[in-house]
This record gives C-alpha cells, structure tokens and sequence, in this order.
C-alpha cells in the first residue's frame, strides 16, 4: 500500500526541504521515502553512535567499501570531514583487492567499513597474501554478516567485527556493542516488535517478523512497518552498561555470492546497486548454475521492455559482471520455504568458499 499511495497519499508536508530517497528496499522491489533533514539527522546520528561503539571517533580516518561510487556533493563532504578513503565494492577482484590493502597501509587506516560479503573477500586476500597489519576494528552493514565471515575478517585484520542492522527505508535499528552478540536497539528513534504471521507478539526468545516505528516520522511516517527480516529479541541488558534494549539476532539477510570467470566476486549489493537504479524492473533474482554465466530473472515493472532489458544487462556487465548474463522475465519470483527473500541463488558446488 506504501508503494502503490506514494507520494500523495504517503507524504506530508513538515515545513523543510524534503529529499526522496529510493532504493531496492526491503523485498527487492524498488522503494522510495521521503526526509528531511531532521529525520535524516536522526538516523545518521544513531549510526554515528555505532560507528563510535567500535571505538572509531570522528578524526579518525576509514576504508569504505561501497557502490555508491558516483559521490554526490553531500556525500564528498561527508567524504572529507569524515576522513573516508571509498573505495569500490562492484570490483572485488584480487587486483582490486591487493589495491586497497595497499592503501590502509600507506594511509595507515585503522578501520574499515561496509557490507560483509565485500570486507569478508577483503579479508581472505589478506591472510591469503600474508598482509599483516592490525586494524582497531571492522564495521559491517547491510547484509548478513555469517560466522565464518566474522571469523576470517577477525582472524585476518586481527581485530573485532561490530555489526550494525537498518533498513534500505532510511532507519538505522540496531549495532553490536562489541561486549557481547548482542545488538542494542536505537531506542531514541526507533520502536521494534517481534509478531508472527498473525500480528501477535511472539514469546521472547522465539523469532517473529520484525516491526519497526520511527519515532522521528518527518515527511513520511513510517508506523509499525513490517521490514521484512525475522530477528529474535535478545535478554534485557548487556555487560557493556549500555540501557539500550536488544536484539539477539537477525535472520532474512542470507544471500549467495556470484563469482564470475576472471575472478571477481559479485555480493548482493552488486545487483541491487545496478538494478536499483531502473524503476520499470520490479523485483529480480540471480541464479548461477555455471561458471561462465547467470539468469537474472526478473519481474518486469510499468515501462518495462527490450530496451530496459538489454540496458540492465550491459550495466551489469560494465559494473564488473564479465560473464554471460541471460535474462528471463517472470511473473513473480517465489520466496524461499521459510518464507525469505533471496537475491542469488549460486548452484555451484564451489559457491560457499
Ligand atoms: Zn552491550
């Protein structure tokens, strides 16, 4: 209903500027939200203070890894005042790989950031290569951070993985505190609640959909919003001291990785950075069954036709997807047996290294 009433039934007037923000959302199909400035100010200030739980502050400088390459001017004096070295997270090649190691090193960077698909190959290059330098600690987001991906990014930057957990609708929920597993909820902004599939609230300690009210609404009120992930509530305080309450864990993220022919390695965030950007294709998945090639099927939306279809795919390969790329249109793509979404599906045997 979001979807189909926005903007004019979604949005309302607060008296600031508003910006949209649109993205692939929660399910793969794109979305848009409206914010302001102070809806904005909120959200980024709870992941500044996650970002300040792994003992980052602001002066130090940080490795970025990401796909939001074209670096908007707000974004550049983010860049700047935050001391970010952005790096690209489309090219996951070992060259591209060894270029970034490189780079912490001569800039002598202690951190580094971003999605745990992209940090995790970063990591393997490094124990691969005997790089060896120490970083004070790695913060992931936005997909699902495995244990064996904790466990090489550890291992390799000798350090400590904080994960954080938002969502693509603007809202930064939860962050690792780095004393335990848990996660502590971003209450000043955000109310979470745990239902199952008849919008009951599910017993602690069992997972339920996870339900999520902004606190600061702005242009877009976003109420009880159903974020798509399962998570599970966590015990009610931490060792850390931290009066925050919490989550114990977050399932609904899981996702395969692409490894494409010359070696690069394409995360989810590689698709969704590329198809997010074409709002006539509606939903999508990758399949891989062979090394040399992959299925996008895909969902067409309102204006979808060849030409978007050969578009999507030519982008797709420039990003760094140098393998053959069919493309078939469905009418729906079906969620997995415990009801997930997932992006890439990789049917090769090799596919879990
Ligand atoms: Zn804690």
């Amino acid at each position: 209903m979001l979807r189909e009433g926005y903007p004019a039934r979604t949005v309302r007037p607060t008296g600031r500027r508003t910006h949209e923000e649109c993205s692939s959302g929660s399910t793969g199909r794109p979305f848009c939200v409206q914010e302001d400035a102070y809806t904005a100010g909120w959200y980024r200030a709870s992941f500044m203070l996650a970002l300040q739980w792994s003992g980052w502050g602001i002066g130090d400088p940080q490795l970025q890894m990401g796909m939001t390459l074209q670096r908007s001017r707000g974004r550049k004096a983010k860049d700047l005042l935050l001391r970010c070295h952005y790096v690209s997270a489309y090219d996951l090649r070992d060259a591209a790989l060894d270029a970034h190691l490189e780079r912490i090193d001569r800039s002598e960077l202690r951190h580094v950031w971003g999605y745990p698909g992209a940090v995790y190959f970063l990591a393997r290059r490094a124990a691969e290569t005997g790089w060896c330098r120490e970083l004070d600690a790695v913060v992931t987001w936005g997909d699902t951070l495995f244990p064996h991906f904790r466990k090489t990014i550890e291992a390799a930057f000798r350090t400590r993985v904080f994960d954080t957990y938002g969502c693509a609708e603007g809202m930064q929920i939860s962050a690792q505190c780095g004393h335990s597993g848990l996660y502590h909820v971003h209450d000043l902004d955000v109310v979470v609640e745990y239902l199952d599939d008849d919008g009951e609230a599910v017993v602690s300690s069992n997972p339920g959909n996870l339900i999520v009210t902004r606190l600061h609404p702005g242009p877009m009120p976003l109420i009880r919003y159903r974020v798509g992930d399962v998570g599970v509530a966590g015990e009610p305080g931490c060792g850390c001291g931290r009066g925050f309450s919490t989550m114990d864990s977050i399932r609904g993220r899981e996702t395969d990785v692409v490894v494409t022919p010359s070696g690069n390695r394409l995360i989810v965030h590689f698709f969704t950075g590329v198809l997010e950007h074409f709002p006539e294709i509606d939903t999508f998945q990758v399949t891989q069954e062979r090394p040399d090639a992959i299925l996008l099927r895909i969902v067409p939306g309102r204006g979808f036709d060849d030409r978007i279809r050969e578009r999507a795919a030519v982008e797709l390969t420039e990003k760094g997807a140098d393998l053959r790329i069919e493309v078939e249109t469905v009418d729906e793509i079906p969620p997995t047996p415990a009801g997930k979404r997932r992006f890439i599906v990789n049917r090769l045997p090799s596919s879990r290294s």
